[in-house]
């Protein structure tokens, strides 16, 4: 079929001559970043750091990190979880060599994080050296009714401020050896849920300070951003006291539309299929954008904000970033780039493209 193949190489460029919005790609393995630079990703838009930590080893390291009592018997974990995220950190800007990654502080539902039957809490007594019964009973205390809406994103940074340090200090650290291994890192550090400046500042300063220490002691220059998730509709609500604080703002439009709906993440799919078959619903709003709804908390965020601080960029990462609909109305609402997974990225292109030819009428 290299016909076919070949007609779709043209469709493709095509599309890139003509289209404004960029295209990111949603990536926290070097396989992906590999194959989103070969699908035309201009960037990473989102890794998802929790999602580095899900193999056997670091997920017990992160598990008994979250179990720790305190600060310092956190510290020995954070130290070994620090490694690991530098490089894999490393491997990805090396891949996305002079191109932007944003990389996520954590964000995991945190019983992801926890022991998950008996064989876990045996392991982890061990590693903590504690009865699996104290175990139990830590785990028990951080166990939540709704995790989607609980104890996850920038809340576990005001908690927990030393998981942000290990972070930053990994990103930052990788940054360094990428230069000094002479590539091009661009690290834009993203700040998931969060709902007001305050939180914005707290963490702005722990990121920050990091970094400036970090950066002296090396004396190496280095581009990078901070920027924050646009996913509560308490943020969108007060973007414009956000904009000064940050350089980027990036939808998270799953988030958003679990909470503009109300329709938990974890549970929605019990009942949209209802929904959809006895029209109260116009369609899944977890796949094509509810325009009217988040749509709207999307287009007030950006005109608030802007009015606020001209040099924000604006992007998208929610699964509505590779969904050719919702990447109209993005192109509309003048966002800089979408992010979507590799694979949807030469359909983000077309419709990216598309979006552009229909605005010029
Ligand atoms: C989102 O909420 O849209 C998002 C991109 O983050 P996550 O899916 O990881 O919560
Ligand atoms: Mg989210």
């Amino acid at each position: 079929e290299a016909s076919s193949s070949d007609d779709f190489q043209t469709l493709l460029s095509w599309a890139d001559t003509h289209r404004r919005l960029k295209v990111r790609a949603n990536a926290e393995t070097p396989e992906d970043a590999r194959r989103a630079r070969e699908l035309g990703a201009e960037g990473i838009g989102l890794c998802r750091t929790e999602h580095m930590f899900f193999d056997r080893e670091r997920i017990d390291l992160m598990r008994a990190m979250i179990l720790a009592r305190n600060k310092d018997e956190r510290e020995p974990y954070l130290q070994k979880l620090r490694v690991f995220q530098q490089e894999d950190l490393l491997a990805l800007f090396k891949v996305m060599d002079g191109l932007p990654v944003t990389v996520r502080l954590l964000d995991p539902p945190l019983h992801e994080f926890l022991p998950h039957g008996e064989e876990d809490v045996v392991e982890l007594a061990k590693r903590l050296g504690r009865s699996a019964d104290e175990v139990r009973e830590a785990a028990a205390s951080l166990s939540e009714v709704n995790p989607m809406l609980g104890f996850r994103g920038c809340r576990l940074s005001v908690v927990m401020p030393e998981i942000t340090r290990m972070q930053v200090s990994a990103i930052i650290g990788a940054a360094i050896e990428a230069i000094e291994q002479g590539y091009q890192p661009y690290p834009e550090i993203m700040i998931p849920l969060v709902i007001n400046v305050r939180e914005i500042r707290l963490i702005g300063e722990i990121i920050d300070s990091s970094i400036r220490k970090m950066l002296k002691e090396k004396s190496v220059s280095l581009r990078y951003k901070v920027g924050t998730m646009m996913e509560t509709p308490r943020a969108c609500l007060g973007a414009d006291r956000l904009a000064p604080e940050v350089e980027f703002m990036s939808f998270g439009t799953n988030d958003l539309t679990q909470m503009t709906y109300g329709f938990s993440r974890d549970d929605a799919g019990r009942f949209i299929p209802d929904y959809l078959e006895n029209k109260l619903i116009e369609h899944d709003p977890f796949v094509s954008l509810d325009q009217r709804a988040v749509g709207r908390l999307m287009r007030m965020a950006v005109e608030e904000s802007r009015g606020a601080n001209k040099n924000i960029k604006y992007g998208i990462c929610g699964e509505h970033g590779g969904d050719p609909r919702s990447i109209q109305f993005c192109h509309d609402l003048g966002l800089d780039y979408v992010s979507c997974s590799p694979f949807r990225l030469p359909v983000a292109r077309v419709a990216a493209a598309q979006a552009q030819v229909l605005s010029e009428g």
